[in-house]
């Protein structure tokens, strides 16, 4: 079994492995200078955890990016400062803020680019912007290119305390397109509508997130891209392989992991016994009858990793069958090791899983 025990913090822990995280942010760094291309560094998966935005901090990023004011304030607040890229276009009522706390932001609205304009001649600053352009995965980002190009105008002669950096595009999150060649392409003739527009050059075409990423290992991102936003890829690349076709030939899958206790081990029926009604969380799942298996029972929930199904075991043989909002249920029937009350299990864990444990305050941050 592995008992990791670090140190003698409670049960459950997310442990850190700073080391292994500073190999992965280097790895991606160094393929993405070579093909010209800066990159914003997105610590929102694990809830601008301090210790691994050091890392982040130290290494090279042109900015560090994260979806929520409140931890850019956060960092700040703790002397951590980097040149903080706010991700998530700005709620109208941040932007005192936004231009307090986050040198450059997304953007997708004339209103909030002006809301951004005025707090920022307020407090005697300027604030950078690149524009969104939605190419397909109707998340956030204009629609039609000539509101996008006028409003560039708009804050290219009208709008004295914001800067218009760029323009960017975000995909393969809510519409789950495929950032591909024409899309790059597409992003950059919107590039230079825009240039024509304001008669210069923007510094930043901003491709989009890891699943971008993926034209840079392949050699095949248009030049003129010269700017991502990359968190998943550095962090948790557990199950990109599959999912983006991802090379991730030295990189670590494990700077984050997951450990909980044990509490309980019994042979047990795997078809629940009596009237089927629903579970704790008023669903009817269904239940296959693999007659008695043993399990083990651990001292963590829903309520810490949420999704069951994006947590893997590293104990060999053993599967995750099910959970509540506090319990986890192993079944541990094809396990070699001898699995006992008290052992400590260890999990890969996938991006949703770390986004929830790093945000939960029943789980014990372990940094090595
Ligand atoms: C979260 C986010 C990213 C980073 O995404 P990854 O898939 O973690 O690389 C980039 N851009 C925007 C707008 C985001 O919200």
């Amino acid at each position: 079994m592995n008992s990791n025990n670090i140190t003698n913090a409670p049960y459950p822990k997310l442990i850190v492995d700073l080391k292994k995280l500073r190999h992965n942010i280097d790895v991606v760094l160094e393929n993405c200078n070579q093909a010209n291309i800066s990159v914003c560094g997105a610590i929102k998966g694990f809830n601008g955890l301090p210790k691994a935005v050091e890392e982040f901090a130290q290494a090279g990023f042109s900015q560090l990016g994260t979806s929520r004011m409140r931890t850019i304030k956060e960092l700040t607040m703790l002397g951590l400062n980097a040149k903080y890229l706010l991700l998530r276009v700005p709620m109208l009522s941040e932007a005192d803020d936004v231009v307090k706390y986050a040198d450059i932001s997304l953007n997708s609205d004339l209103q909030v680019i002006r809301a951004l304009n005025d707090a920022a001649a307020k407090a005697g600053t300027s604030h950078e912007v690149i524009l969104m352009a939605d190419l397909g995965d109707l998340r956030e980002g204009f629609w039609d290119q000539e509101e996008l190009a006028s409003c560039a105008e708009v804050i290219e002669t009208e709008l004295d305390h914001i800067v218009l950096k760029g323009v960017g595009t975000n995909l393969g999150c809510y519409g789950s397109i495929k950032p591909t060649v024409a899309k790059m392409n597409d992003l950059i003739s919107i590039a230079e509508l825009v240039e024509t527009r304001i008669s210069r050059k923007l510094d930043i075409i901003s491709g989009g997130a890891t699943s971008s990423y993926v034209l840079v290992l392949d050699q095949s991102m248009p030049e003129r891209i010269n700017h991502l936003r990359i968190g998943e890829g550095i962090l948790n690349n557990y199950d990109l392989p599959e999912i983006w076709g991802l090379d991730i030939e030295n990189m670590y899958q494990d700077v984050f992991t997951f450990q909980a206790e044990v509490i309980e081990v019994r042979n047990k029926p795997s078809h629940p016994v009596g009237e089927i009604c629903i579970d704790s969380f008023g669903r009817k799942p269904e239940y296959k009858d693999r007659g008695i298996r043993k399990r083990a029972l651990l001292a963590a929930g829903k309520l810490d990793f949420t999704l069951d199904d994006k947590i893997f075991p590293k104990l060999e043989g053993a599967a995750v069958i099910g959970s509540s909002s506090d319990h986890m249920i192993l079944d541990i029937e094809d396990c070699k090791e001898e699995v006992k009350v008290g052992d400590i299990v260890t999990f890969h864990i996938s991006y949703p899983s770390m986004m929830y444990l790093s945000n939960d305050p029943y789980v014990n941050v372990i940094y090595k």
